[in-house]
């Protein structure tokens, strides 16, 4: 559908779960209380607003928490959402610890994407980062593998720290061995990331140019949407950036997200949303569901303020939101 700006929304984040299995700095570093588990919506009121999207045209969906595959279930309601007439695509984004052990089902499902979380090959960097040693990089690498030998397009998100910009190369270096998008992404100001350091995603597209120097921005459209994308000869997956605050994509932006309580939320930025999980509760029909989502799509801010601290009303953690 078009929003108030002219822009067509066409994809939709749903937080399946706030909980996670990983503590990462930027985003759940200690144990925040868990919603509990009647606030949370339940499959079948995911899949209804699924439907209601459709029908506005919002026909592709991500499925991300929390740690969404610690919801029993998962794979489930992804072949739910997968066979609802109209919907083009469901993609998950996951930090891997559960992923091998549900790669099978997920796949049977009709997944049709995952993109994979990690920041950095070094062990231990990695056991501070995520604040466990659930899971290696050796095993992420191994996964990666794992998903593309099942034929899923398969992306690696990496959130840029200063203690991982020395390993930009050897992160992209893993589209050099697989056919895996390398995604970098620019630490956002919501949550615990707020009062971290930021690093420019172009001192890493220098460190890049100078390791592949044909490296060239290309317009490829490659998933839903913010990542822009950079080839080279020898790379059989493509470098990406997503770099919200520095490269501000908010005229273009395709996306809303629904939290695990059901707030559907226009914009990253800011705390506002529209209380779907209480009038479904309610008792709507399908078409007064569909006429509260149009409304609130409709209403999606121009732009967000995140360089502007003050003017960023989201007081949500990451986990909470979905990413
Ligand atoms: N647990 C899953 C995972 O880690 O992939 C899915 C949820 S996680 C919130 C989704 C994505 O958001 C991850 O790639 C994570 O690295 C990223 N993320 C979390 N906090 C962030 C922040 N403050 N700035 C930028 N990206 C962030
Ligand atoms: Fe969990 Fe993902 Fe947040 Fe890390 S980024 S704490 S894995 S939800």
């Amino acid at each position: 559908m078009i929003d108030q700006f002219g822009r067509s929304i066409r994809y939709m984040r749903i937080s399946v779960t706030d909980r996670c299995n990983l503590r990462c700095q930027y985003c759940m570093p200690t144990d925040v209380a868990a919603v509990c588990h009647e606030e949370v919506l339940r499959y079948e009121e995911i899949e209804r607003i699924c439907a209601a999207a459709v029908r506005l045209g919002i026909v592709r969906f991500k499925i991300t928490g929390g740690e969404p595959l610690v919801r029993k279930g998962c794979a489930g309601l992804i072949g739910h959402i997968k066979a609802i007439p109209g919907v083009e695509q469901v993609t998950l984004t996951t930090n891997g610890v559960l992923l091998g052990a549900q790669l099978d089902a997920l796949c049977e499902a009709g997944l049709d994407a995952v993109n994979i979380s990690l920041d950095t090959l070094d062990d231990e960097l990695c056991a501070r980062i995520t604040g466990s040693r659930a899971i290696t990089p050796a095993q992420i690498l191994a996964l990666l593998e794992a998903c593309c030998a099942k034929g899923l397009r398969t992306k690696l998100n990496a959130v840029l720290l200063e203690e991982t910009l020395p390993e930009a190369v050897s992160l992209a270096e893993i589209s050099q061995r697989l056919p895996v998008d390398v995604r970098f992404i620019e630490l956002m100001p919501v949550g615990f990331g707020s009062s971290m350091k930021r690093v420019a995603p172009d001192l890493v597209l220098e460190r890049l140019q100078a390791r592949w120097p044909d490296l060239h921005p290309t317009d490829e459209i490659r998933g839903n949407g913010p990542a822009h994308y950079f080839a080279a000869e020898g790379l059989q997956g493509r470098i990406g950036f997503i770099d919200a605050v520095s490269h501000k994509f908010c005229a273009s932006c395709n996306r809303v997200r629904l939290t695990s309580t059901g707030l559907l939320k226009p914009c990253l930025c800011f705390d506002s949303g529209t209380d779907l999980r209480a009038l479904l509760r309610g008792g709507c029909t399908d078409e007064q569901l569909t006429e509260a989502l149009r409304a609130a799509v409709y209403v999606k801010p121009r732009a967000h303020r995140f360089d502007e601290q003050a003017e960023i009303t989201e007081r949500r953690l990451m986990s909470q939101i979905g990413g």
